[in-house]
């Protein structure tokens, strides 16, 4: 009788396991990783703060255009808002994408934003 029992649970151990990774498989090849992702620094050079990782369901590629105050702003101010670098991807085999930014920077983006609109 224990016998049956551990080989249930055995049973029940290995399904889980294969569950888990083929759960894992699938939202590795449907998550993409944005491009930039593995240069982005660790830490905001301008902020002094750690990187966060965050993931967005993909929406395609959506073209943006930018005056060019904010494009200046961004580049002294808040170089890793990564708000629309890498929000999308063409292929929709991905559902996500996955990218880095700095939490600071989006902060100081929205208040610039505040200030200048
Ligand atoms: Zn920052």
């Amino acid at each position: 009788m224990k016998c049956i029992r551990n080989r249930k649970l055995l049973v029940v151990i290995a399904c889980a396991i294969t569950l888990a990774a083929g759960i894992g498989v699938y939202y590795r090849v449907t998550t993409f990783t944005s491009v930039g992702y593995d240069d982005f620094p660790e830490k905001c050079p301008i902020h002094n703060v750690k990187t966060k990782n965050e993931t967005l369901d993909n929406h395609g590629v959506v073209y943006r255009s930018f005056s060019a105050d904010l494009v200046e702003a961004k580049a002294q101010k808040f170089p890793f808002d990564a708000i629309y670098d890498g929000e999308g991807h063409p292929n929709q085999r991905y559902k996500r994408i996955r990218k880095k930014y700095c939490p600071h920077c989006r902060k100081a983006r929205e208040e610039w934003l505040a200030e200048n609109r």
